[in-house]
């Protein structure tokens, strides 16, 4: 017996600290994680991604985005793993990968994909990242360097920031991918998992092509708005000269495809897609004009004018033009019956509450004060307003870059907590989103007319013409199937 567990003990040293075969290349590899621990990984690692972000309710895009998935995945140099491809409720452009065969991808990412073929490919990609286990060679050079790469520094003390685990694993790959070499080697995966499932490989070309134009128009938008673009990390992105690299991957994995011909599968991929909501989704409240609409909450915010609000699942950030003050809003249950100060007190931790006072809020119970707080430009006075509504404390906090300009911004941080109110009947029918409608084109179609129709509150042709794979110009070619907003 006790020789049998010596064995095993021994048997798990080697697996944790020696090296493990890579999967793709068959070559040894510097992976301190056997694939028992790797699944178990991604198990847990997909808890905390369920926790940051809601499931796409849509049982039948969902089973259609996992047919495709587990036809690549079957044809990947792992096909013993369970694969699970999930589609999450976030405008956000992105796919990505857990540790095991957790993928995802977003509505915001299929949005702007025009075939099946393009959304093999993005998930093809992800698959690669699996197979080649680059994760989880990630977590093993950040455990053996013993960097940790903690993101989000704890903005207000007592505050608890989750997902350790999750940033842990997936780092910076998370938000900008694994860097030049790993997302190549994904590519050329992704490209011979497409090949192998006979869908076109034309379509990484297309792929790449929309989300470069998705990404450049992104990156400049939010540059002029003052926030993170937001854009996916993938496919050739950090590559220089991607477009000869790119013809070399399609080509290479046009060998693997098969005599039959190949599959783009637009019109199927566009039938699916109609209705998928786009920008805002009612379960995380919608944005309209400098409002603030959350129908589950049953709140409504108004910011300042030509601020930009960013939605993040535990939090909403209010930036003002070039991000020179911002305020964040985050939301806390109340377990027990204290006052609004208390709460700031010993909820928050601020110790050092001054000018402090109770106020009320459209009827509802708050307190407001400044602290001291520690921010990412180093120690700063912040504005802190907490409001009471439905058990639930709703804690405001507003800071500046410049400790001067804090007397100047003040006013607008103290004007948005006032503006804090429980919905009317009128903005709850305001607060709907929008959806992607697939429309038959004619002749007559021009971006330009269907712009003006458009719901979209702003840049409304550049976005419309992105959707559809036709930016900065190109015509919607007659009776075909196109892509707009009602
Ligand atoms: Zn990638």
């Amino acid at each position: 017996m006790k020789n049998i567990c010596y064995l095993i003990l021994l048997l798990t040293f080697i697996s944790i600290n020696g090296c493990a075969v890579n999967p793709v290349t068959g070559k040894q590899d510097l992976v301190l994680m056997s694939e028992q621990s790797e699944i178990a990984l991604g198990r847990k690692t997909n808890k905390e991604v369920l926790q940051q972000y809601i499931v796409y309710d849509n049982p039948e895009l969902q089973a259609y985005v996992n047919e495709v998935g587990q036809k690549l995945a079957m044809n990947s140099h792992r096909n013993n793993l369970i694969y699970r491809f999930t589609v999450l409720d976030s405008k956000d452009v992105n796919a990505f990968a857990l540790p095991g065969g957790y993928i995802f991808i977003t509505r915001g990412l299929m949005a702007y994909l025009n075939s099946e073929a393009e959304l093999a490919a993005v998930l093809g990609h992800e698959i690669g990242h699996v197979t080649a286990r680059h994760s989880v060679r990630q977590y093993s050079a950040a455990q053996l360097t013993g960097i940790g790469t903690a993101l989000a520094s704890i903005f207000i003390p007592g505050m608890n920031q989750a997902s350790n685990q999750l940033m842990q694993v997936m780092g910076t790959a998370f938000l900008r991918g694994y860097g030049r070499e790993h997302e190549l080697e994904a590519d050329k995966l992704g490209a011979e998992y497409v090949a192998r499932t006979n869908y076109d490989t034309e379509s990484m070309l297309d792929v790449i092509r929309v989300l470069k134009n998705q990404e450049t128009f992104e990156t400049q938008r939010a540059k002029s708005e003052g926030r993170e673009p937001r854009i996916y990390h993938g496919l050739f992105s950090t590559h220089p000269d991607h477009d000869t690299r790119l013809q070399e991957i399609v080509e290479y994995a046009s060998k693997y495809q098969s005599q039959t011909g190949s599959r783009k599968g637009r019109e199927e991929y566009l039938n699916k897609i109609d209705g998928l909501i786009f920008g805002d989704s009612p379960q995380q409240g919608i944005t309209r004009g400098n409002n603030f609409y959350h129908k589950q909450l049953d709140i409504s915010i108004a910011f300042p004018e030509k601020w930009n609000i960013t939605n993040l699942p535990d939090k909403l950030i209010i930036t003002a033009p070039q991000g020179v003050a911002t305020q964040q809003i985050l939301l806390e249950d109340l377990n027990k019956r204290i006052s609004p100060r208390e709460f700031m007190i010993q909820r928050l931790g601020l110790k050092t509450l001054t000018n402090d006072k109770p106020l009320k809020i459209n009827g509802l119970e708050a307190h407001t004060g400044i602290a001291t707080i520690n921010t990412g430009n180093g120690k700063r006075a912040a504005r802190f307003t907490v409001i009471y509504f439905n058990n639930q404390a709703y804690i405001l906090v507003g800071v500046t870059k410049d400790p001067k300009a804090m007397s100047h911004y003040d006013a607008a941080f103290m004007e948005t907590a006032r503006s804090f109110h429980q919905m009317t009947q009128n903005e709850r029918l305001l607060a709907k989103p929008l959806r992607l409608k697939i429309v038959n084109s004619s002749n007559e179609t021009n971006f330009k007319s269907l712009a003006q129709q458009s719901p979209l509150e702003k840049y409304q042709e550049e976005q419309l013409r992105l959707l559809n794979g036709l930016y900065p110009q190109g015509k919607a070619s007659s009776k075909a199937l196109l892509k707009i907003i009602n």
